[in-house]
């Protein structure tokens, strides 16, 4: 299959994972952002193939697991209203709120429902406009355009039953904020292809400018991760600080312009708060004031809450490189996909979920 079978190809994998250990001389962490480049490496063992000298940090892109707790508890609320179908991605189903899941809410007679598109969710609210339609608006740049669509589309219908509730996030204030952090270890990047592909990587440049650091736009699959972090050593071993493009089969330096520009015609940027993290300034998107109509916490009159992580959860640690999953001491005991206390354990693209479907044996051969 063209696109994917040449970048699982073990021949490539095993040459990358060559160059690499001949071009590394010293210790290096690299950080890959994307949580499905996480599961990826995990599933892949692409971190077993590299020297042991290099370390690779699982960061905060994933968008299910930094979905703040508070929003959840709203997104519940909301859904057990008579007059609402809460329509969301099936991911977010079972992320657990302080006061349970989606998937509780439905159990108990809410009408919550899976949608593919945030498009089907505005056609569920053309077809029911006696009932209050909301989607739940998650996700990091690789959404936004579609959410901007379905918003937009809603507006041009005159539509006064739909809503969304937003929780979009952005990738490069998290990463500089993890380069800022004092404890910083990360020192290259390997940039989510996907969201470059949307708003392209020259947001990236002043970011390796200022903190010295390589940036890679890396793909998905094996071969891409290996090649992506072959450009990060390298740059490393050489003494650059650039940012480059592994992913040229899907990213262009400018990006997806007109996706940008529907994005930046419903929504504009606003601090938003972080699962586990806290809030970041400048990281998310909101509506724009033309477009409040369509926000559901204002529909809703659901602004001012807050609610605490479970205190066992580390996932905070875990979103920002910190701990690895094994670090924390409820893994796979008090946590675990059917039970879980953090979102990390639930979502596709969570590092504690990809440690257990693929690391659990060893854990249990380990003791
Ligand atoms: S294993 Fe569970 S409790 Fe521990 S950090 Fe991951 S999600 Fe949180």
């Amino acid at each position: 299959m063209r696109f994917i079978d040449e970048y699982r190809d073990a021949h490539a994998v095993r040459q990358f994972a060559q160059a690499i250990a001949q071009i590394t001389t010293r210790g290096w962490t690299i950080m890959e952002v994307c949580g499905g480049q996480t599961h990826a490496i995990v599933k892949y063992g692409v971190d077993e193939l590299l020297p042991p000298q290099i370390t690779l940090l699982h960061g905060p892109g994933c968008p299910v697991c930094v979905t703040p707790v508070e929003l959840i508890d709203k997104a519940v609320e909301i859904a057990a209203r008579a007059d609402v179908i809460f329509t969301s991605f099936g991911d977010m189903l079972r992320v657990p709120g302080t006061r349970g899941d989606l998937l509780s809410a439905k159990a108990r007679g809410a009408d919550v429902r899976i949608v593919y598109s945030p498009l089907d969710a505005v056609k569920i609210a053309r077809s029911n406009p006696d009932r209050q339609v909301v989607f739940f608006a998650v996700g990091f740049e690789t959404t936004a355009p579609a959410n901007a669509m379905a918003v937009a589309q809603a507006a041009k219908l005159a539509l006064t039953n739909f809503t969304i509730l937003v929780s979009h996030v952005l990738v490069p204030p998290a990463i500089e904020a993890i380069l800022g952090s004092e404890d910083n270890q990360v020192q290259g990047f390997l940039a989510a292809g996907h969201v470059c592909a949307v708003v392209g990587y020259e947001e990236y440049l002043p970011l390796a400018a200022r903190y010295r650091v390589p940036f890679v736009v890396t793909g998905f699959e094996p071969v891409d991760i290996l090649q992506g972090i072959y450009m990060t050593i390298r740059q490393l071993e050489e003494g650059r600080a650039e940012v480059e493009n592994q992913y040229a089969r899907a990213v262009r330096r400018e990006g997806n312009l007109p996706a940008q520009k529907l994005v930046t015609d419903i929504f504009e940027v606003v601090p938003r708060k972080w699962r586990g993290i806290g809030e970041i300034p400048a990281s998310g998107l909101g509506l724009r004031p033309p477009y409040h109509t369509f926000d559901a916490e204002r529909r809703f009159g659901l602004t001012g809450y807050t609610a605490d992580e479970s205190p066992l959860c580390i996932s905070g640690q875990v979103l920002q490189g910190k701990r690895k999953p094994f670090d924390c001491p409820a893994y796979g005991t008090l946590c675990n996909p059917e039970h879980p206390l953090g979102a990390t354990m639930v979502s596709n693209e969570g590092a504690c979920a990809a440690y257990y479907r693929y690391r659990r044996q060893e854990l249990t051969a380990d003791g």
